[in-house]
């Protein structure tokens, strides 16, 4: 053996925490580069792994060192920048490069699934027919085929074609043979940018001139670009106000330039007029635009991200994962509502994709673009900062005033009767005047599942989960309790297990309940719908209730909060909140932004076309500061008012906010080390830095492990998590009890 043979690292998949240096064979050795997908031997294993670094800390050869045991595929799967966004998010989210890969690389990628190759068959140009036949006299399979295959402009799929004519492939290989017919073997491409998502029916004026606003923002970001530095931009714009074409003229400075970009949307299913758009847009350019999205089979993926690695797309859109995509030469992030809470993963890593689109700007020098109509207090914080620059789109485009919202005390309206109504008399009212004008309505429920839970009206009984502190939720369908985090279920009492009251079942606020409400209130002929988490989970029924609803084939769409964003339904006309003030009811020092948020979004949707629209927010605490600066589209005054309270009690953005979560079977246990580590903590403060804890997790249990969290609040990130590393090392934790560090954590339950 060579001792001069080039070693390299290499950071295996599958549970190895450790990058592990490897010899490269000659013949290899032009084909490694940084990012190759490997295939490797460790102990009696073979893994697949990435080669992260050509520059081993090893530099002499030693025996004991493996070679790399073969390439999985020749173009890398990652690039030096993604290594160097996994590397950095390892060390800002506390947590190993392994994991941060395991999320960075679709596992399609990571196991390198063969590229699928199929055979074609077509017709050899300029053959005599006539006499071709002649010869095929005795073969009338082969001759049937010949001539089906003469009638084809294009080559096509053999099987499929030898299916369809009932002929076998023998038949086929004598004709090729013969050189009758050409067959070949190519590579299927499984174009990911031709789905089906998006809408056609979406409108797209054939030319835009871009409102004085829209100039203005489009100019401050044009001269941001050209500067060819990183630079973080917000887009600050009502909604309707047209941020969409803002970012699509940043994205045609960008790739003319030859840049790439990244597009990100809180959810792609969601935001069906934005990719349609988007395509519709950029394909008149011969863009491809890859739609980056969680219905995508294996092959689809694998060949959107090679479409992506070769260069051949320069655009890619999708929700948060997308941010890992592997685009060439990005020049250009835009993170659009970058507000919502879904770009947070709420399991390892715990990433923001926002605060991660920054970073990986940085890295690229590229340019990054925020946009919402109601910024997170932490990017406002960085615009305050002069971290990040601004741009304001103050009115709607069609120049409509945001709707006439009314407030509607459900305190009153339950004084009326027995028990509050779930629908207000104004609502009902309002609902029934919009189907005599052939006018939609929208009816919000304000909550992330889809809750009916089991609440007895006589006695207060609720049915939780044995498992995890949560009320479990009722399935009409099948008349089941089930536990929406662990899965548990059980049938539903048909009477109150405490008092026996009969009433057990008629409880709930769920779409379903909504959906009966409205049908036994309003007339016959009114066609209600809902979006819950059955629709959205079938693609195509989702976008088909999307699609009847556009067509004014449905009245009214009861839903939550996921059909507020970025839908747009001119004949809208009403929207309902049924329950305004659940966030306000979280233990969340974040509830009163996300009930602002959701508000205002919510509202947005309302008269988009050229009628004027009208809101009704039913709500029990109709003086919160979030509902009345969201009635009044007072969005400079909430964050005022918001800024001030965060900044006295020093939360975030004034601080980092860091949640470390102990989990255990054993609830004494658990809280016992908890205690300790608390103990360990006091002994060696850390200066600025604050600890709040231990605490029972406000969800105390999940699938049956107990959960007592710390908060520590600090200035900066870096020498937090050195600090604390040093004294995690140092301590002794059972082997029963595991515990987990979220950084910048937004989810506090
Ligand atoms: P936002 O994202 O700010 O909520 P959109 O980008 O969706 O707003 O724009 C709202 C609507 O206005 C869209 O239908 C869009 O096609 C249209 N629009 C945007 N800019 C213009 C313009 N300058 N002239 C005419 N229509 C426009
Ligand atoms: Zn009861
Ligand atoms: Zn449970």
């Amino acid at each position: 053996m060579k001792d001069k043979s080039k070693i390299v690292e290499v950071q295996p998949f599958g549970g190895f925490n450790q990058a592990l240096s490897y010899a490269v064979s000659s013949k290899l050795e032009s084909k490694i580069k940084i990012g190759s997908l490997v295939r490797i031997t460790l102990g009696s294993r073979r893994l697949n792994g990435i080669v992260i670094s050509l520059d081993s800390k090893i530099k002499d050869f030693n025996f004991k060192l493996k070679f790399i045991s073969s390439l999985v595929q020749d173009e890398p799967v990652l690039n030096r920048e993604l290594i160097a966004l996994a590397r950095w998010m390892s060390s800002y989210y506390y947590t190993s490069v392994e994991h941060v890969l395991e999320a960075m690389i679709p596992s399609a990628v990571k196991v390198g699934m063969d590229e699928k190759i199929a055979r074609y068959i077509a017709k050899i140009p300029d053959l005599d027919i006539d006499k071709t036949c002649k010869l095929l006299s005795n073969s009338p399979k082969q001759k049937k085929l010949f001539l089906h295959v003469q009638k084809l402009e294009n080559p096509t799929h053999l099987n499929q074609t030898l299916n369809e004519l009932g002929i076998g492939i023998s038949s086929a290989i004598s004709l090729s043979k013969k050189q009758f017919v050409n067959i070949f073997s190519k590579k299927v491409e499984r174009r990911a940018y031709d789905d089906q998502f998006g809408d056609a029916n979406s409108y797209i004026p054939s030319s835009i001139t871009l409102t004085d606003e829209q100039k203005v923002a489009t100019q401050d970001i044009s001269r941001i670009i050209s500067k060819g530095k990183f630079s973080t931009h917000l887009l600050q714009g009502v909604t309707g106000s047209g941020k969409t074409e803002v970012y699509f003229k940043a994205m045609e400075n960008v790739l003319s330039k030859g840049g790439g970009v990244l597009f990100l949307v809180p959810e792609v299913a969601l935001a069906p007029q934005t990719v349609s758009r988007l395509r519709n847009r950029f394909s008149q350019k011969n863009e491809n635009v890859v739609v980056w999205h969680s219905h995508l089979s294996d092959g689809e993926r694998l060949d959107a991200w090679s479409a992506l690695t070769t260069g051949e797309s320069k655009i890619v859109v999708g929700a948060r994962s997308a941010i890992f995509a592997p685009v060439q030469n990005v020049k250009l992030i835009i993170v659009d509502e970058e507000h919502e809470p879904s770009y947070k993963q709420e399991e390892s890593p715990r990433y923001h994709g926002r605060d991660v689109a920054v970073y990986r700007a940085k890295l690229n020098e590229a340019v990054c673009i925020l946009g919402s109509a109601t910024p997170s207090m932490e990017s406002l914080h960085n615009v305050k900062s002069n971290k990040y620059s601004l741009s304001r789109l103050s009115k709607r485009i069609d120049g409509r005033e945001l709707p006439l919202v009314h407030l509607i005390d459900m305190r009153r309206e339950a004084k009326h009767e027995k028990a509050p109504p779930i629908l207000s008399q104004a609502l009902v009212e309002s609902l029934r005047d919009r189907f005599y004008k052939r006018e939609q309505s929208i009816l919000f429920l304000n909550r992330r599942g889809f809750n009916t839970t089991m609440l007895c009206p006589d006695c207060g009984e609720v049915e939780v989960c044995k498992d995890c502190s949560i009320t479990m939720t009722y399935h009409r369908t099948d008349s089941y309790l089930r536990c929406h985090i662990c899965g548990y279920r059980k049938p539903a009492p048909k009477v109150c297990p405490k008092c026996r009251s009969f009433d057990i079942l008629k409880k709930g606020h769920g779409t379903q309940r909504i959906e009966d409400i409205a049908e036994s209130l309003l007339p016959k002929k009114v066609v209600i719908r809902r979006v819950d988490a059955d629709v959205m989970s079938k693609k195509n029924l989702f976008r088909e209730t999307l699609n009847s609803f556009r067509k004014g084939k449905i009245d009214i769409l009861v839903g939550t909060q996921m059909i507020a964003k970025g839908l747009d339904f001119p004949n809208v006309t009403l929207v309902g909140v049924i329950d305004a003030d659940l966030p306000l009811r979280m233990e969340d020092f974040r509830a009163s932004e996300r009930a602002f948020q959701l508000l205002t979004q919510v509202s947005g949707r309302a008269g988009r076309g050229d009628r004027a629209g009208e809101v009704f927010i039913q709500t029990y605490a109709p003086h919160a500061s979030s509902i009345q600066f969201s009635r009044k589209g007072d969005v400079a005054g909430f964050i005022q008012e918001e800024e001030e309270l965060r900044k006295e009690f020093k939360y975030p953005p004034y601080r980092h906010l860091v949640r470390h979560i102990f989990k255990g079977r054993n609830m004494e246990k658990t809280l016992f080390y908890a205690e300790q580590w608390g103990n360990h903590l006091k002994k060696q403060p850390l200066e600025n830095v604050e600890i709040k804890g231990p605490a029972a997790a406000p969800l105390e249990k999940i699938k049956g492990y107990y959960r007592f969290h710390f908060f520590y609040f600090t200035p900066k990130i870096t020498p937090f998590l050195k600090y604390y590393h040093k004294l995690r090392t140092d301590f002794p934790m059972d082997k029963d009890v595991s515990d987990v560090l979220d950084v910048d954590a937004t989810q506090l339950s």
